[in-house]
Protein backbone atom coordinates (compact mmCIF):
# COMPACT_ATOMS: atom_id res chain seq x y z
CA UNK A 1 0.00 0.00 0.00
CA UNK A 2 1.57 3.45 -0.74
CA UNK A 3 0.39 6.97 0.28
CA UNK A 4 -0.56 9.38 -2.30
CA UNK A 5 -1.17 13.01 -1.92
CA UNK A 6 -3.86 14.33 -4.79
CA UNK A 7 -3.94 17.77 -5.74
CA UNK A 8 -7.14 19.25 -7.83
CA UNK A 9 -6.74 22.27 -9.16
CA UNK A 10 -9.47 24.80 -9.31
CA UNK A 11 -10.49 23.90 -13.07
CA UNK A 12 -11.29 20.34 -12.37
CA UNK A 13 -13.59 21.22 -9.44
CA UNK A 14 -15.39 24.07 -11.07
CA UNK A 15 -18.76 22.26 -10.94
CA UNK A 16 -20.95 19.91 -9.27
CA UNK A 17 -19.92 17.40 -12.33
CA UNK A 18 -16.55 18.11 -11.91
CA UNK A 19 -16.72 17.79 -7.95
CA UNK A 20 -18.29 14.08 -7.93
CA UNK A 21 -15.72 13.21 -11.12
CA UNK A 22 -13.06 14.20 -9.08
CA UNK A 23 -14.44 12.37 -6.27
CA UNK A 24 -14.78 9.27 -8.27
CA UNK A 25 -11.00 9.13 -9.18
CA UNK A 26 -10.31 9.84 -5.20
CA UNK A 27 -12.22 6.75 -4.44
CA UNK A 28 -11.05 4.70 -7.12
CA UNK A 29 -7.54 5.24 -6.09
CA UNK A 30 -8.36 4.32 -2.65
CA UNK A 31 -10.55 1.26 -3.64
CA UNK A 32 -6.71 0.25 -5.42
CA UNK A 33 -5.11 -0.02 -2.05
CA UNK A 34 -3.78 3.00 -1.14
CA UNK A 35 -4.25 6.15 1.39
CA UNK A 36 -4.95 8.84 -0.04
CA UNK A 37 -4.92 12.87 0.97
CA UNK A 38 -6.14 15.55 -1.04
CA UNK A 39 -5.64 18.84 -1.70
CA UNK A 40 -8.27 20.89 -3.51
CA UNK A 41 -8.24 24.15 -4.70
CA UNK A 42 -11.74 26.85 -4.80
CA UNK A 43 -13.64 26.26 -7.72
CA UNK A 44 -13.46 27.70 -10.93
CA UNK A 45 -11.94 30.71 -10.89
CA UNK A 46 -13.40 31.64 -7.52
CA UNK A 47 -10.57 33.23 -6.42
CA UNK A 48 -10.65 35.43 -8.87
CA UNK A 49 -14.42 36.22 -8.29
CA UNK A 50 -13.63 36.92 -4.74
CA UNK A 51 -11.14 39.43 -5.60
CA UNK A 52 -13.31 41.18 -7.98
CA UNK A 53 -15.66 41.34 -5.29
CA UNK A 54 -12.84 42.68 -2.54
CA UNK A 55 -12.37 45.27 -5.34
CA UNK A 56 -15.31 46.54 -5.45
CA UNK A 57 -16.34 47.25 -1.60
CA UNK A 58 -12.58 48.83 -2.07
CA UNK A 59 -9.20 47.01 -0.95
CA UNK A 60 -7.24 50.33 0.03
CA UNK A 61 -7.97 50.59 3.21
CA UNK A 62 -8.83 47.11 4.14
CA UNK A 63 -5.51 45.18 5.58
CA UNK A 64 -4.04 41.65 4.54
CA UNK A 65 -5.71 39.92 7.24
CA UNK A 66 -9.15 40.61 5.79
CA UNK A 67 -8.80 40.02 2.71
CA UNK A 68 -6.62 36.22 3.67
CA UNK A 69 -9.66 35.59 5.60
CA UNK A 70 -11.77 36.29 2.29
CA UNK A 71 -9.69 34.23 -0.08
CA UNK A 72 -9.00 31.23 2.20
CA UNK A 73 -13.50 30.60 2.16
CA UNK A 74 -13.08 29.98 -1.07
CA UNK A 75 -10.70 26.56 -0.91
CA UNK A 76 -13.50 25.26 2.43
CA UNK A 77 -16.38 25.63 -0.14
CA UNK A 78 -14.86 23.03 -2.64
CA UNK A 79 -13.17 20.80 0.25
CA UNK A 80 -16.19 20.39 2.02
CA UNK A 81 -18.21 19.41 -1.24
CA UNK A 82 -15.60 17.24 -2.20
CA UNK A 83 -15.87 15.20 1.30
CA UNK A 84 -19.66 15.53 0.80
CA UNK A 85 -19.53 14.26 -2.94
CA UNK A 86 -17.21 10.96 -1.43
CA UNK A 87 -19.36 10.03 1.14
CA UNK A 88 -22.12 10.31 -1.32
CA UNK A 89 -20.74 7.15 -3.38
CA UNK A 90 -20.10 5.21 0.05
CA UNK A 91 -16.49 5.99 1.07
CA UNK A 92 -15.92 7.99 3.64
CA UNK A 93 -14.18 11.25 3.91
CA UNK A 94 -13.29 13.92 5.94
CA UNK A 95 -12.32 17.85 5.15
CA UNK A 96 -9.66 20.24 6.78
CA UNK A 97 -9.23 23.52 6.82
CA UNK A 98 -4.95 24.38 6.11
CA UNK A 99 -5.10 25.19 9.84
CA UNK A 100 -6.01 22.27 11.24
CA UNK A 101 -4.36 19.95 8.89
CA UNK A 102 -1.27 21.70 10.90
CA UNK A 103 0.01 24.18 8.17
CA UNK A 104 1.92 26.75 9.92
CA UNK A 105 3.32 29.64 8.51
CA UNK A 106 4.54 33.24 9.04
CA UNK A 107 2.71 35.94 9.53
CA UNK A 108 3.21 37.70 5.74
CA UNK A 109 -0.57 37.59 4.78
CA UNK A 110 -1.15 37.15 1.40
CA UNK A 111 2.83 35.20 0.65
CA UNK A 112 3.09 33.51 3.96
CA UNK A 113 5.42 30.83 3.91
CA UNK A 114 5.15 27.74 5.45
CA UNK A 115 7.32 27.27 8.21
CA UNK A 116 5.91 23.75 9.94
CA UNK A 117 3.53 20.98 8.87
CA UNK A 118 2.30 19.00 11.61
CA UNK A 119 -0.46 16.81 9.81
CA UNK A 120 -1.61 14.68 13.45
CA UNK A 121 -5.60 14.79 12.04
CA UNK A 122 -4.79 14.24 8.77
CA UNK A 123 -2.32 10.76 9.89
CA UNK A 124 -5.96 10.13 12.09
CA UNK A 125 -7.72 10.00 10.00
CA UNK A 126 -6.47 8.17 6.98
CA UNK A 127 -5.03 5.50 9.51
CA UNK A 128 -8.78 4.95 10.31
CA UNK A 129 -9.28 4.49 6.72
CA UNK A 130 -10.69 8.29 5.53
CA UNK A 131 -9.60 10.15 2.56
CA UNK A 132 -8.20 13.18 4.32
CA UNK A 133 -9.64 16.28 2.32
CA UNK A 134 -7.47 19.71 2.90
CA UNK A 135 -8.42 23.07 1.57
CA UNK A 136 -5.57 23.99 0.16
CA UNK A 137 -3.26 27.61 -0.24
CA UNK A 138 -4.03 28.55 3.13
CA UNK A 139 -2.20 28.35 6.65
CA UNK A 140 -1.92 30.21 10.11
CA UNK A 141 0.62 32.24 11.41
CA UNK A 142 2.04 30.82 15.40
CA UNK A 143 2.74 34.50 15.88
CA UNK A 144 -0.79 35.50 15.15
CA UNK A 145 -2.90 32.89 15.01
CA UNK A 146 -4.58 34.46 11.84
CA UNK A 147 -5.43 32.65 8.99
CA UNK A 148 -2.31 33.29 5.94
CA UNK A 149 -2.86 32.46 2.07
CA UNK A 150 0.29 31.51 0.64
CA UNK A 151 0.09 33.21 -2.69
CA UNK A 152 -1.52 32.65 -6.06
CA UNK A 153 -1.14 29.08 -6.95
CA UNK A 154 -0.13 28.14 -3.78
CA UNK A 155 -2.60 24.81 -3.55
CA UNK A 156 0.37 22.89 -5.38
CA UNK A 157 2.86 23.88 -2.21
CA UNK A 158 0.07 23.06 0.58
CA UNK A 159 -0.03 19.54 -1.52
CA UNK A 160 4.07 19.14 -1.91
CA UNK A 161 4.83 20.48 1.77
CA UNK A 162 1.66 17.92 3.16
CA UNK A 163 3.51 15.05 0.89
CA UNK A 164 6.80 15.55 2.48
CA UNK A 165 5.35 15.82 6.16
CA UNK A 166 3.98 12.61 5.74
CA UNK A 167 6.42 10.83 4.07
CA UNK A 168 4.20 10.00 0.89
CA UNK A 169 5.45 7.89 -2.26
CA UNK A 170 4.21 10.67 -4.94
CA UNK A 171 2.47 13.89 -4.60
CA UNK A 172 0.53 13.83 -8.02
CA UNK A 173 -0.99 17.26 -9.34
CA UNK A 174 -3.62 17.23 -11.33
CA UNK A 175 -4.46 19.80 -13.90
CA UNK A 176 -6.59 20.94 -16.26
CA UNK A 177 -3.41 19.60 -19.47
CA UNK A 178 -1.73 16.52 -19.43
CA UNK A 179 1.20 17.62 -17.75
CA UNK A 180 4.08 20.14 -18.24
CA UNK A 181 4.29 21.20 -21.85
CA UNK A 182 7.53 22.90 -24.44
CA UNK A 183 5.04 26.09 -23.43
CA UNK A 184 2.06 26.97 -22.66
CA UNK A 185 -0.85 24.76 -24.42
CA UNK A 186 -2.87 28.01 -24.84
CA UNK A 187 -0.56 30.33 -26.50
CA UNK A 188 1.13 27.61 -28.69
CA UNK A 189 -0.88 24.68 -30.24
CA UNK A 190 2.06 22.78 -31.18
CA UNK A 191 3.42 22.36 -27.85
CA UNK A 192 4.78 18.99 -27.01
CA UNK A 193 4.75 17.18 -23.51
CA UNK A 194 7.74 16.62 -21.30
CA UNK A 195 7.63 12.92 -20.08
CA UNK A 196 10.45 13.41 -17.16
CA UNK A 197 12.04 17.55 -16.24
CA UNK A 198 15.00 18.06 -13.43
CA UNK A 199 13.32 20.19 -10.84
CA UNK A 200 16.01 22.78 -11.97
CA UNK A 201 15.00 23.09 -15.07
CA UNK A 202 11.20 23.31 -13.31
CA UNK A 203 12.34 25.68 -11.18
CA UNK A 204 13.01 28.19 -14.30
CA UNK A 205 10.31 27.41 -15.51
CA UNK A 206 8.48 27.90 -12.51
CA UNK A 207 10.07 30.98 -11.56
CA UNK A 208 10.01 32.18 -15.12
CA UNK A 209 6.41 32.34 -15.28
CA UNK A 210 4.86 28.89 -16.17
CA UNK A 211 2.00 28.91 -14.04
CA UNK A 212 1.81 24.75 -14.05
CA UNK A 213 3.30 24.38 -11.42
CA UNK A 214 4.08 27.48 -8.19
CA UNK A 215 7.36 28.22 -8.02
CA UNK A 216 7.40 27.10 -3.98
CA UNK A 217 6.47 23.61 -4.49
CA UNK A 218 9.06 22.40 -6.92
CA UNK A 219 11.31 24.51 -4.52
CA UNK A 220 10.11 22.27 -1.53
CA UNK A 221 9.71 18.88 -3.65
CA UNK A 222 13.34 19.45 -4.67
CA UNK A 223 14.22 19.98 -0.92
CA UNK A 224 12.44 17.12 0.74
CA UNK A 225 12.78 14.70 -2.48
CA UNK A 226 9.48 14.11 -3.00
CA UNK A 227 8.90 12.57 -6.76
CA UNK A 228 5.94 15.34 -8.36
CA UNK A 229 3.56 13.96 -11.22
CA UNK A 230 1.40 16.18 -13.18
CA UNK A 231 -1.47 15.31 -15.16
CA UNK A 232 -5.01 15.60 -16.00
CA UNK A 233 -8.00 14.85 -14.02
CA UNK A 234 -9.69 14.42 -17.64
CA UNK A 235 -7.48 11.61 -18.56
CA UNK A 236 -5.64 8.85 -17.28
CA UNK A 237 -2.80 9.47 -19.37
CA UNK A 238 0.66 9.01 -17.83
CA UNK A 239 1.88 13.25 -17.42
CA UNK A 240 5.16 14.70 -16.03
CA UNK A 241 7.58 13.25 -13.65
CA UNK A 242 9.40 16.18 -11.80
CA UNK A 243 12.62 14.51 -11.17
CA UNK A 244 13.36 15.74 -7.24
CA UNK A 245 17.30 15.31 -6.62
CA UNK A 246 19.60 17.85 -7.81
CA UNK A 247 21.30 14.70 -9.14
CA UNK A 248 18.88 13.03 -11.16
CA UNK A 249 19.53 11.61 -14.51
CA UNK A 250 17.45 10.18 -16.79
CA UNK A 251 18.98 6.62 -17.46
CA UNK A 252 17.62 4.12 -20.14
CA UNK A 253 17.98 0.11 -19.34
CA UNK A 254 21.49 -0.56 -19.44
CA UNK A 255 22.13 2.77 -17.11
CA UNK A 256 23.76 4.92 -19.27
CA UNK A 257 22.43 8.85 -19.19
CA UNK A 258 20.21 9.55 -22.04
CA UNK A 259 21.43 12.26 -24.19
CA UNK A 260 19.63 16.02 -22.40
CA UNK A 261 17.61 17.82 -24.76
CA UNK A 262 19.44 21.28 -25.30
CA UNK A 263 15.83 23.11 -24.46
CA UNK A 264 12.89 22.23 -22.11
CA UNK A 265 10.93 24.81 -22.96
CA UNK A 266 9.66 28.45 -23.08
CA UNK A 267 7.68 30.13 -20.14
CA UNK A 268 6.20 33.37 -20.06
CA UNK A 269 5.18 35.75 -17.80
CA UNK A 270 2.00 38.72 -18.07
CA UNK A 271 2.10 38.99 -14.26
CA UNK A 272 4.66 41.64 -13.93
CA UNK A 273 5.46 45.43 -13.89
CA UNK A 274 8.31 47.41 -14.99
CA UNK A 275 9.66 50.80 -12.82
CA UNK A 276 12.07 53.25 -14.20
CA UNK A 277 13.30 55.51 -11.48
CA UNK A 278 14.28 58.41 -13.40
CA UNK A 279 17.66 60.48 -13.01
CA UNK A 280 18.99 58.95 -10.18
CA UNK A 281 22.33 60.79 -8.36
CA UNK A 282 25.04 58.48 -10.20
CA UNK A 283 27.32 58.18 -7.00
CA UNK A 284 28.10 54.58 -4.99
CA UNK A 285 25.25 54.00 -3.05
CA UNK A 286 22.03 55.10 -4.65
CA UNK A 287 20.76 51.43 -6.17
CA UNK A 288 21.47 49.64 -2.32
CA UNK A 289 19.26 52.91 -1.58
CA UNK A 290 16.63 52.28 -3.86
CA UNK A 291 16.06 48.35 -3.61
CA UNK A 292 16.81 48.74 0.17
CA UNK A 293 13.67 50.77 0.50
CA UNK A 294 11.19 48.35 -2.42
CA UNK A 295 12.76 45.44 -0.22
CA UNK A 296 10.88 47.20 2.72
CA UNK A 297 8.06 47.05 1.18
CA UNK A 298 7.85 43.14 0.89
CA UNK A 299 8.34 43.11 -2.49
CA UNK A 300 10.84 40.68 -5.01
CA UNK A 301 12.74 42.36 -7.98
CA UNK A 302 13.32 40.48 -10.79
CA UNK A 303 15.42 41.84 -13.69
CA UNK A 304 17.64 44.76 -13.30
CA UNK A 305 18.88 47.77 -15.36
CA UNK A 306 20.69 50.48 -15.20
CA UNK A 307 21.61 52.98 -17.91
CA UNK A 308 24.61 54.96 -18.19
CA UNK A 309 24.38 58.26 -17.30
CA UNK A 310 23.92 61.27 -19.63
CA UNK A 311 27.03 62.65 -20.65
CA UNK A 312 27.75 65.18 -17.80
CA UNK A 313 24.38 65.15 -16.39
CA UNK A 314 25.92 62.64 -13.56
CA UNK A 315 22.35 61.21 -13.18
CA UNK A 316 21.42 57.75 -14.18
CA UNK A 317 17.88 55.59 -14.66
CA UNK A 318 17.63 52.61 -12.88
CA UNK A 319 14.52 50.07 -14.29
CA UNK A 320 13.46 47.05 -12.51
CA UNK A 321 10.48 44.28 -12.94
CA UNK A 322 8.52 43.00 -10.10
CA UNK A 323 5.00 41.57 -9.68
CA UNK A 324 2.23 43.75 -10.73
CA UNK A 325 0.52 43.08 -7.68
CA UNK A 326 3.20 44.66 -5.10
CA UNK A 327 3.32 48.07 -7.73
CA UNK A 328 1.42 50.30 -5.97
CA UNK A 329 3.26 49.04 -2.75
CA UNK A 330 6.82 50.01 -4.25
CA UNK A 331 5.34 52.97 -5.93
CA UNK A 332 4.07 54.30 -2.46
CA UNK A 333 7.75 53.19 -0.89
CA UNK A 334 9.49 55.40 -3.71
CA UNK A 335 7.40 58.43 -3.30
CA UNK A 336 8.14 58.46 0.13
CA UNK A 337 12.23 58.22 -0.04
CA UNK A 338 11.92 60.67 -3.33
CA UNK A 339 13.51 63.59 -1.28
CA UNK A 340 16.02 61.44 0.46
CA UNK A 341 17.38 59.55 -2.38
CA UNK A 342 17.05 62.73 -4.91
CA UNK A 343 15.72 60.97 -7.97
CA UNK A 344 13.99 63.05 -10.26
CA UNK A 345 10.47 60.66 -10.77
CA UNK A 346 9.32 56.99 -11.14
CA UNK A 347 7.80 55.57 -14.81
CA UNK A 348 5.51 52.27 -14.19
CA UNK A 349 4.40 50.39 -16.57
CA UNK A 350 1.71 47.15 -16.75
CA UNK A 351 2.36 46.64 -20.47
CA UNK A 352 5.55 44.57 -20.77
CA UNK A 353 5.43 40.59 -20.90
CA UNK A 354 8.54 37.96 -20.12
CA UNK A 355 9.68 35.30 -22.08
CA UNK A 356 11.65 32.51 -20.96
CA UNK A 357 13.95 30.16 -22.76
CA UNK A 358 14.97 27.24 -20.37
CA UNK A 359 17.30 24.27 -21.00
CA UNK A 360 20.47 22.54 -18.72
CA UNK A 361 21.58 21.72 -22.29
CA UNK A 362 22.43 25.15 -23.18
CA UNK A 363 25.07 25.45 -20.26
CA UNK A 364 27.47 23.50 -22.91
CA UNK A 365 26.06 24.63 -26.18
CA UNK A 366 27.42 27.57 -28.18
CA UNK A 367 24.84 30.19 -30.42
CA UNK A 368 21.41 29.37 -28.31
CA UNK A 369 21.45 33.05 -27.51
CA UNK A 370 21.98 34.20 -31.06
CA UNK A 371 19.71 31.57 -32.43
CA UNK A 372 17.22 33.14 -29.79
CA UNK A 373 17.69 36.78 -30.43
CA UNK A 374 17.71 35.62 -34.23
CA UNK A 375 14.02 34.48 -33.84
CA UNK A 376 12.68 37.31 -32.25
CA UNK A 377 14.75 39.91 -34.77
CA UNK A 378 12.76 37.61 -37.66
CA UNK A 379 9.25 37.84 -35.87
CA UNK A 380 9.89 41.78 -35.34
CA UNK A 381 9.95 41.76 -31.37
CA UNK A 382 11.43 44.58 -30.14
CA UNK A 383 13.73 43.49 -26.88
CA UNK A 384 13.60 45.86 -23.87
CA UNK A 385 15.17 44.27 -20.66
CA UNK A 386 17.35 41.15 -21.03
CA UNK A 387 18.55 38.65 -18.09
CA UNK A 388 20.22 35.05 -17.75
CA UNK A 389 21.02 32.66 -15.79
CA UNK A 390 23.36 29.25 -16.61
CA UNK A 391 20.13 27.30 -17.78
CA UNK A 392 18.12 30.62 -18.97
CA UNK A 393 17.81 33.46 -21.05
CA UNK A 394 14.92 35.72 -20.23
CA UNK A 395 13.78 39.07 -21.96
CA UNK A 396 10.82 41.64 -21.71
CA UNK A 397 8.89 42.51 -24.65
CA UNK A 398 5.80 44.99 -24.95
CA UNK A 399 2.59 43.14 -23.80
CA UNK A 400 1.10 42.24 -27.13
CA UNK A 401 4.45 40.96 -28.58
CA UNK A 402 4.42 38.31 -26.13
CA UNK A 403 2.90 35.53 -27.84
CA UNK A 404 4.31 36.39 -30.96
CA UNK A 405 7.44 35.86 -29.66
CA UNK A 406 6.98 32.88 -27.42
CA UNK A 407 5.76 31.32 -30.95
CA UNK A 408 8.62 32.34 -32.81
CA UNK A 409 11.45 31.20 -30.78
CA UNK A 410 9.27 28.13 -29.58
CA UNK A 411 9.44 26.95 -32.84
CA UNK A 412 13.12 28.32 -33.78
CA UNK A 413 14.25 25.46 -30.74
CA UNK A 414 12.22 22.80 -33.29
CA UNK A 415 10.09 22.47 -29.89
CA UNK A 416 7.08 22.08 -32.08
CA UNK A 417 5.19 18.67 -32.20
CA UNK A 418 2.48 17.07 -34.75
CA UNK A 419 -0.40 16.69 -32.75
CA UNK A 420 -2.23 20.07 -30.77
CA UNK A 421 -1.83 20.12 -27.83
CA UNK A 422 -4.96 19.10 -25.72
CA UNK A 423 -6.32 21.57 -23.10
CA UNK A 424 -9.31 20.20 -21.31
CA UNK A 425 -10.79 22.95 -19.45
CA UNK A 426 -10.44 26.14 -17.47
CA UNK A 427 -10.34 29.76 -18.34
CA UNK A 428 -6.57 30.22 -18.46
CA UNK A 429 -7.22 33.45 -16.09
P1 LIG B 1 -4.88 24.55 -11.65
O1 LIG B 1 -6.16 25.31 -11.50
O2 LIG B 1 -5.09 23.10 -11.92
O3 LIG B 1 -3.88 24.81 -10.56
P2 LIG B 1 -3.40 26.37 -13.32
O4 LIG B 1 -4.25 27.24 -14.18
O5 LIG B 1 -2.78 26.95 -12.12
O6 LIG B 1 -4.24 25.06 -13.00
O7 LIG B 1 -2.22 25.72 -14.19
C1 LIG B 1 -2.51 25.02 -15.38
C2 LIG B 1 -2.32 25.94 -16.57
O8 LIG B 1 -0.94 26.28 -16.67
C3 LIG B 1 -2.62 25.30 -17.91
O9 LIG B 1 -3.99 25.34 -18.22
C4 LIG B 1 -1.78 26.13 -18.87
O10 LIG B 1 -2.53 27.14 -19.50
C5 LIG B 1 -0.75 26.82 -17.95
N1 LIG B 1 0.65 26.59 -18.35
C6 LIG B 1 1.61 27.55 -18.43
N2 LIG B 1 2.77 27.03 -18.84
C7 LIG B 1 2.56 25.71 -19.02
C8 LIG B 1 3.40 24.64 -19.46
N3 LIG B 1 4.69 24.82 -19.76
N4 LIG B 1 2.87 23.40 -19.55
C9 LIG B 1 1.57 23.19 -19.24
N5 LIG B 1 0.72 24.17 -18.84
C10 LIG B 1 1.20 25.41 -18.73
N1 LIG C 1 -7.27 29.24 -5.29
C1 LIG C 1 -5.94 29.81 -5.26
C2 LIG C 1 -5.66 30.57 -6.55
O1 LIG C 1 -6.50 30.63 -7.41
C3 LIG C 1 -4.87 28.79 -4.99
C4 LIG C 1 -4.68 27.75 -6.04
O2 LIG C 1 -5.53 27.55 -6.92
O3 LIG C 1 -3.65 27.08 -5.99
O4 LIG C 1 -4.60 31.11 -6.69
MG1 LIG D 1 -2.33 26.24 -10.20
Amino acid sequence: MSLIVQKFGGSSVSDAEGIKRVARRIVDTQAAGHEVVVVVSAMGDSTDELLDLAAQVGTESSSGREMDMLLSAGERISMALLAMAINGVGASAQSFTGSQAGMITDAIHGKARIIAVSPHRIRTAIEKGDVAIVAGFQGMSRDSNDITTLGRGGSDTTAVALAAALGADVCEIYTDVDGVYTADPRVVASAQKIDTISSQEMLEMAASGAKILHLRCVEYARRFGVPVHVRSSYSLNEGTWVLPGPDDQITIDEGEPLEQPIISGVAHDRSEAKVTVVGVPDIPGKAAEIFGIVAGANTNIDMIVQNISTHGSGRTDISFTLPMIDGSAALAALASAQERVGFESVDYDERIGKLSLIGAGMRSNPGVSYRFFQALSDAGVNVDMISTSEIRISVVTEAEALDTAVRAVHSAFELDGDAPAVVHAGTGR
